[in-house]
């Protein structure tokens, strides 16, 4: 709007409305939850564009309170001759202080000296974005747990607490797995149907994890749409139901689209999805970087309930409760940790020549995390708050491709690893006789729930 244009509509205002108008305005602008009212530009022109119309006809179907977290990396190492506890956390990466305070915490309920060559030894980390897509290990964000696997009976686990401590746990007389399948029409919810198709709870957040990085869970899921889900059921020598293992194989059909993606261990033990051409689903930068959190603004034009005419917001909002952890959403060098004017406690990372990712109206920034600190995807950077212009705590989240704002809900992220060579025949491998599994489980069938059934171990 020009200065010419603000003058006659000053002109056209009587002085109390405009007082109601500088006073109310930051707290009406927003008509779908706290936004930020600094991060506006205004635009003189009428009606809603179509992203805007998009945004009102998609309101939230369902999945509001299981937004996902990013997907952990999981990598297995097997054991060799003479290899020590301590040689395989630290080939994992663990560092030489953590490794040892691990060991310590599992001696309490394992014996080191049982460790035998060609057992499994499970790490699970929280996940760091593959910008480097054949560095697996780049992937990796702080270690969750260990598991020793010394037979199919008996597991051994150490879990890293959040101070840094180490706790261990045995679970015992695990476990045979039986696959089971589960599929359907989504109706008016995802959730919803799943459940009553069949889908434990646990296996649809996992589900919607693997596919985070491309679909948009509160936007792109329409009545009608399929769902097709493969999965382990882990069972006892009892024949009880144990816990759920991994998806195998997952098919989201949006409109007339296949989303088929395969679960593959590469050669370095690391398990990640990937699509039919063996392009991993997970990608460069997430949609969402935080959890359990609303979308309460989308990005485009909108129309101004008081003035009527309409303002660019040039990036998303996420209504989320006080200190909810901010995640990173791609690893990358933060280039800007500050107050931002309108922003308010801001962050930018820059992940690469093309994307840069920024963080607005933070409560706080972890204190580790500073200007030109190297950050992995999924690591917390910061907590919502309501610094700068804002009119309720909510995360302000901008991607920038080129310098450039865009729409992080619409922009086609940058791709993560795609398989070549010799890895690429091995997961055709792994997809072909996925499917031959898959041919076994007819899409019909009814999840199998033999709880009492004596399933005698080999
Ligand atoms: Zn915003």
């Amino acid at each position: 709007m020009s200065w010419k244009e603000k003058f006659v509509l000053m002109r056209r205002l009587p002085l109390a409305a405009l007082t109601v108008v500088a006073v109310v305005l930051p707290l009406w602008i927003f008509e779908w939850g706290p936004s930020d009212a600094a991060l506006l530009d205004n635009n003189a022109t009428n009606g809603l564009t179509q992203a805007a119309l998009d945004l009102r006809a998609s309101a939230p179907i369902d999945m509001l309170d299981l937004a996902p977290l990013p997907q952990p990396v999981v990598q297995n190492i097997k054991v060799r001759k003479g290899d020590t506890l301590m040689d395989i956390f630290v080939k994992a990466g663990l560092t030489r202080g953590n490794a040892i305070k691990a060991i310590q915490a599992l001696s309490k309920i394992y014996n080191p000296k049982r460790l035998r060559p060609g057992q499994d030894i499970e790490f699970v980390f929280e996940p760091a974005a593959l910008l480097e897509p054949d560095d697996a290990d780049a992937a990796k964000g702080e270690l969750k747990q260990i598991t020793v696997h010394p037979d199919l009976f008996r597991e051994y686990t150490v879990y890293q607490l959040d101070d840094d401590k180490f706790t261990a746990k045995y679970i015992k007389q695990a476990i045979e797995t039986k696959l089971a399948r589960a599929s359907g029409k989504i109706s008016s919810s995802l959730y919803l149907s799943a459940v009553n198709a069949g889908v434990p709870v646990l296996v649809l957040m996992e589900l919607i994890r693997i596919y985070s990085w491309d679909v948009d869970f509160q936007r792109s899921i329409r009545a009608g749409d399929q769902f097709d889900v493969m999965y382990e059921r882990k069972i006892t020598e009892k024949g009880e139901f144990a816990r759920y293992g991994n998806i195998l194989y997952a098919n989201l059909k949006l409109g007339k689209t296949d989303n088929p993606l395969y679960l593959f261990t590469g050669k370095k033990g690391f398990s990640d999805y990937f699509d039919p051409k063996g392009r991993s689903a997970r990608k460069a930068l997430m949609r969402t970087p935080i959890n359990g959190a609303r979308l309460s603004s989308g990005y485009g034009r909108r129309r101004h309930p008081v003035l009527g005419y309409n303002k660019m917001h040039r990036g998303v909002d996420f209504a989320a409760p006080r200190g909810t952890p901010i995640f990173a959403a791609g690893s990358g060098t933060v280039v800007y940790r500050a107050r931002n004017g309108g922003y308010g406690n801001y962050v930018r990372i820059r992940h690469n020549s093309e994307y840069s990712t920024a963080y607005g109206h933070m409560k706080s920034f972890r204190r580790s995390v500073r200007r030109g600190s190297r950050v992995r995807q999924g690591q917390i950077i910061g907590y919502v708050g309501s610094t700068g212009r804002s009119t309720g705590p909510h995360l302000h989240y901008e991607i920038l491709h080129r310098g450039r704002q865009t729409n992080p809900m619409r922009v086609k992220m940058p791709s993560g690893k795609h398989l070549k060579g010799k890895e690429l025949a091995r997961f055709m491998n792994v997809r072909a006789a996925t499917e031959i599994k898959l041919a076994d489980l007819p899409k019909s069938k009814k999840v199998a729930q033999r709880t009492k059934k004596l399933i005698l171990a080999k």
